[in-house]
């Protein structure tokens, strides 16, 4: 079965296409992204007007890219996925209108999937078939949760969420007062390498013991970022630049880390997903790895490109959404922000 994905929830642009086995092994056929996010550099964020547009524009081109990569025409895909919701809604819409037209023109079964779900989904892609029971952690620009997963098309869990800003947030906001580049990750990660991650003792939000156990914090590890930078600039002194992005990103992988082992330990998991943008980061990987061997807990991370927003996860979640029986979008299909994570539940 040969299932095109299309996302624009965010500010790429991603239409990716797998072929699912019988025993749900994806082979991987087009992975297209178009990413404005230059366009958005100069506001420090994602500006969604922008985003929307850009979508527009590069929607065709990128499902041809994909269709010539697959060297497939789309009268050869057995079913097409979208991006429903969460995400930024006209971002949303412009998918879900490019979805409709070319299900309807092509006569394909359409299905609306959570982008949430698409990035745990994207691990099976590199990994195969999860197990009956995993938990994963999803951490990009605009969520930072913990899942408990029975089954990607079946039960799907929030055991933990942030209560402020997400992780991938975090990053960003720190590297704009560090003035590094937007987004904030790969700069902070790179420069993090030169310094010292025990220079500054940052704190771990919502680690105290009468704090909820699964649930993150990070905007007030960015405000003691800011206050310690204020306080040392008033100094005089320069920067040490690394030695803060370091100690910030110890925090953050420190506090991750520890949750989602905690979590796992708890609910009698033995299997890891991490996902989303911040998967990506150099030292969440390692502690992860550590921390996971120590407690005897298998870790999947998918490879950093389809960590990020794309095409394929999105084909992945819907190809395993078809092979489960559920039946196609109605012609109703609209963007939804508070999405279930299961389809169709
Ligand atoms: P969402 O999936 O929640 O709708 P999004 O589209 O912003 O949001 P992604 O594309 O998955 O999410 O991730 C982007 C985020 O990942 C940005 O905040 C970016 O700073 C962060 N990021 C990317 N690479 C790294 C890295 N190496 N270390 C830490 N953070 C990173
Ligand atoms: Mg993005
Ligand atoms: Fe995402």
């Amino acid at each position: 079965m040969i299932v095109l994905g299309i996302e624009t929830s965010c500010d790429e642009t991603g239409v990716g296409i797998v072929r699912r086995a019988a025993d749900g092994t994806l082979e991987l056929l087009a992975d297209e992204v178009a990413s404005s996010v230059e366009e958005h550099v100069r506001f420090g964020g994602v500006v969604p007007e922008i985003a929307s547009r850009a979508h527009l524009q590069a929607m065709a081109p990128t499902m041809r890219r994909a269709l010539d990569t697959a060297g497939l025409e789309l009268s050869a895909v057995d079913a097409i996925a979208v991006t429903a919701g969460p995400g930024l809604s006209g971002a949303l819409m412009v998918g879900i209108a490019a979805a409709k037209a070319y299900a309807t023109g092509s006569g394909k079964p359409l299905y609306g999937v959570n982008h949430l779900a698409g990035h745990v989904a994207a691990d099976t892609i590199e990994h195969g078939p999860l197990p009956p029971r995993c938990l994963a952690l999803l951490v990009s620009g605009g969520h930072s949760q913990l899942l408990l997963v029975e089954g990607l098309t079946e039960k799907i869990t929030e055991i933990g969420a942030t209560i402020d800003d997400a992780a991938g947030e975090a990053y960003d906001k720190v590297a704009r007062i560090l003035g590094l580049p937007y987004p904030g990750g790969p700069p902070i990660d790179k420069l993090a390498r030169q310094g010292n991650p025990r220079a500054i003792a940052f704190p771990r939000g919502l680690t105290g013991q009468r704090d909820a156990p699964f649930d993150f914090s990070f905007s007030g590890l960015k405000t003691a970022v800011a206050r310690w930078v204020e306080k040392h600039e008033a100094t005089g002194a320069e920067l040490p630049l690394a030695d803060i992005a370091a100690s910030f990103q110890e925090a953050v992988a420190d506090v991750l880390t520890a949750k989602a082992i905690r979590a796992a330990r708890e609910h009698g998991i033995d299997t890891m997903v991490i996902s989303g943008g911040v998967a990506a980061n150099s030292r969440l990987g390692e502690l992860a790895r550590e921390r996971c061997a120590e407690a005897g807990i298998t870790l999947r991370v998918p490879r950093p490109r389809l960590c990020t927003d794309n095409g394929a996860m999105i084909a992945a979640l819907g190809a395993h959404v078809v092979a489960s029986g559920a039946k196609p979008s109605p012609a109703t299909l609209a963007a939804d922000t508070s999405l279930p994570l299961v389809y169709g539940s």
